[in-house]
């Protein structure tokens, strides 16, 4: 069977297959996979059933059976299907069409929803992603070209481990490409020819770079090799879709491990361009090292995270850079953070393209530092009501983590929160941090914000 498995990756040429699989699938009966129906979200279940009944092939695809088959918890049910978009719209009374070129079908059952896709011809993007084949005027695709097998629907995904369909009718697993074994090994494996899938959709790179995170998987050699040299082609992908691959990459729940592998490929230039300078500084590399360990165990604990938090740690390096800077120009603490902060946010704006949407986030956490420095008279109980504390004080707690104030501060506003009244009156501690008032200066445009922060 082994044999079997590497006749069909590699063909008799020896090299990788590039085109649609020779043959059918490689069929696996239920009991030799693992996976079982009770593992299929209900919804997901559902939606296969009535397609089957309605005489639709049906299949749950991609990562949910590559995380079944890992005993993970898959994130999302995608099912593909050789129904067309209408004719599936047709069957569930709950259900939309998106997308506007190439369209998939919502499903919703309660309030769950699945994504049911039609097989797909060669040569179009994976995921939701809009496809760059040729459209008519209006830049539509047309349609005819875009429909194709199952077989082609495979081999138009990215990994061997990301071709994989499950009947959950039939309890069956459909492999055209290996993936199973190559689950069972851990790698991760292009499916055709690694370079010429790179530049038909440069994104995965970064995909493989975030799924070898994510599952702890080996990328193969040969998937591996052209990434250094094509690494640069992500320059030429749109922003928001470079946007879109960072926050999976940093809300994975691997997010250290990610932004590791990314660096070892030599692809934070195309995603994180800010990391070169951030991790060759010791004290930027603990803090940010603290910050995404502090995320990734977030997620794992199921707590709420957000891509603000991350984001207001991936910049707060270089804030604490400009902050100092700033300062050691004449400027004011407190204005010197503001200034510090529009410069960074303005900075980065070309480089990783945050949206403006998170900003507000960003910059309260920020802004609320200096306070947690406060702990005299009144001000503590206001910051306690700040409905950015908890961000704000977590985030503290990383800096503590890291090195950058004293491990006793966080401490302090652990058991300050949770303290009755009685004790966080006993906890106040007299005004003697506040650094000596420099020469009043004319205010710069900062100050103005700045003095909801009041300053020691
Ligand atoms: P995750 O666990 O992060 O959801 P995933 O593999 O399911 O990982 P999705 O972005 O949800 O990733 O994509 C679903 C499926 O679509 C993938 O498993 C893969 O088969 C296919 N796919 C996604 N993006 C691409 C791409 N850029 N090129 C080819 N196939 C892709
Ligand atoms: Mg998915």
């Amino acid at each position: 069977m082994i044999r079997r498995f590497i006749q069909r990756v590699l063909g008799t040429s020896g090299k990788p297959e590039t085109g649609r699989p020779a043959r059918g699938p490689l069929i696996l009966a239920r009991g030799k996979h693992g996976i079982r129906r009770d593992d299929i979200d209900a919804c997901a279940l559902r939606t296969c059933e009535t397609l089957a009944d309605a005489g639709f092939k049906a299949f749950v695809v991609g990562g949910a059976v590559r995380d079944l088959l890992l005993e993970q918890k898959p994130k999302d049910f995608d099912i593909a299907t050789d129904a067309t978009p209408e004719e599936v719209r047709r069957l569930f009374r709950r259900s939309r069409i998106i997308g506007r070129r190439f369209r998939i079908v919502h499903v919703m059952c309660g309030r769950d929803t699945v994504e049911v896709t039609t097989f797909r011809a060669a040569g179009s993007l994976g995921g939701d992603e809009e496809d760059e084949r040729p459209t008519d005027e209006s830049g539509r695709i047309l349609e005819d070209n875009v429909f194709g097998s199952q077989a082609e629907d495979a081999a138009r995904r990215d990994f061997t481990v990301n071709a994989l369909y499950y009947d959950p009718l039939r309890e069956e697993v459909h492999d055209y490409f290996n993936g199973v074994a190559d689950c069972r090994r851990k790698t991760l494996r292009m499916i055709g020819d690694p370079a010429t899938r790179y530049r038909e959709d440069p994104v995965r790179m970064l995909r493989a770079a975030r799924l070898a995170a994510k599952l702890d998987f080996r990328i193969d050699s040969a998937t591996r090799k052209p990434v250094a040299e094509l690494a640069g082609l992500l320059d030429n992908v749109p922003r928001a879709r470079i946007f879109d691959e960072a926050v999976k990459l940093l809300m994975s729940g691997h997010a250290l491990r990610g932004v590791h592998q990314l660096r070892a490929e030599g692809l934070h230039h195309g995603m994180l361009p800010l990391l070169d300078t951030i991790l060759d500084d010791d004290q930027g590399r603990r803090f940010i090292e603290a910050g995404l360990k502090n995320t990734d165990e977030r997620i794992h604990q199921d707590k709420p995270a957000s891509p603000g938090f991350l984001f207001a740690c991936l910049l707060w390096p270089q804030v604490r850079r400009r902050w100092d800077a700033i300062q050691a120009g004449g400027e004011r603490p407190i204005p010197a953070l503001f200034l510090a902060m529009d410069e960074v946010l303005e900075a980065q704006r070309e480089l990783l393209a945050i949206p403006r949407r998170f900003d507000g986030m960003i910059k309260e956490i920020w802004a609320l530092q200096p306070r947690f420095e406060q702990r005299a008279g009144s001000r503590p109980f206001r910051l306690l009501e700040h409905p950015r504390f908890r961000a704000g004080y977590d985030f503290l707690l990383i800096r503590a983590e890291s090195g950058e104030v004293p491990q006793e501060l966080g401490d302090w506003w652990t058991a300050f929160q949770d303290a009755d009244d009685a004790t966080r009156k006993s906890m106040l501690v007299a005004d003697t941090e506040a650094k000596p008032k420099r020469k009043r200066r004319r205010k710069p445009k900062a100050a103005a914000a700045a003095a909801e922060t009041p300053s020691p």
